[in-house]
């Protein structure tokens, strides 16, 4: 059984077949599936969703992407939306310098937020970073994030930096990138890190791993991140299915 811990299902990317992907992922063994926002309407998408499909679950946030739309009144809506049972987690909210599409000040005052919503919630945040190593850890602690559960997204900064992470209790999820053959400083990371702080995720429609990379990407193929974090460890798929399904179960709250 595995749990894909980041696949934006809502995508518009979605829209002609949204219950056949779902369906497809469940054939493949994918029990769990956690949905994450990146602005207010996929907040809402992500909800409705999750209250049509029993092992799907919310996360409610506004992406760095987007910061440049969030304001006090916008905040409190998110906010309101996170009580819901549903709702697992507040994200996906952070840091991307490498698209830079919101003025990086507004990121950094939009990503301290929601932290301090996500506190006041009692939800766990599902961390983006994107070009931005120092600045998110940097914050996260500044914040005292860590006691209230961070997971870091498609992590992609150094194995050194996730150990860091996972001393202050944070987990690391793996994506696509993982399958790739160049991809150097992800397959260090996934024989590093503490097992028992290790996810998978799609990240689906995006980071489509191999053997289907170039093609849209779907949560039926994270079944190819556990396979491959199997093989770098040299332990079988069986474990990192059974330890990374409970770490994400843990995380989100999922009995
Ligand atoms: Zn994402």
């Amino acid at each position: 059984m595995l749990f894909d811990s980041h696949s934006h299902i809502t995508d518009e990317k979605f829209k002609n077949d949204r219950d056949d992907v779902i369906k497809r992922a469940f054939d493949a063994g994918v029990k769990w599936i956690l949905n994450p926002a990146v602005d207010f309407q996929s907040s809402l998408d992500a909800i409705e969703l999750a209250e049509k499909y029993e092992n799907i679950y919310a996360a409610v946030g506004v992406h760095p992407h987007d910061a440049k739309t969030l304001d006090d009144n916008l905040l409190s809506l998110i906010k309101s939306l996170a009580g819901k049972e549903c709702v697992r987690a507040i994200g996906e909210i952070g840091l991307d310098f490498y698209y830079d599409n919101s003025p990086r000040d507004i990121q950094r005052h939009w990503f301290r937020k929601q932290i301090q919503m996500a506190k006041q919630v009692g939800k766990p945040i599902i961390s983006h970073d994107r070009d931005a190593h120092g600045e998110v850890f940097d914050i996260l602690c500044d914040e005292d994030a860590f006691e209230n559960g961070v997971l870091m997204h498609c992590y992609s900064a150094s194995a050194e930096m996730a150990k860091e992470y996972v001393k202050k209790g944070a987990y690391i999820s793996l994506g696509g990138p993982v399958t790739f053959k160049n991809a150097k400083k992800a397959h260090e990371v996934a024989k590093v890190v503490d097992i028992d702080y290790l996810m998978i995720e799609t990240d689906s429609p995006y980071l489509t791993p191999e053997p289907y990379r170039g093609k849209r990407n779907e949560s039926a193929h994270v079944q190819y991140v556990a396979k491959r974090i199997a093989d770098l460890r040299e332990i079988p798929v069986e474990l990192v299915a059974e330890k990374t399904t409970a770490n994400a179960k843990r995380f989100f709250g999922i009995l």
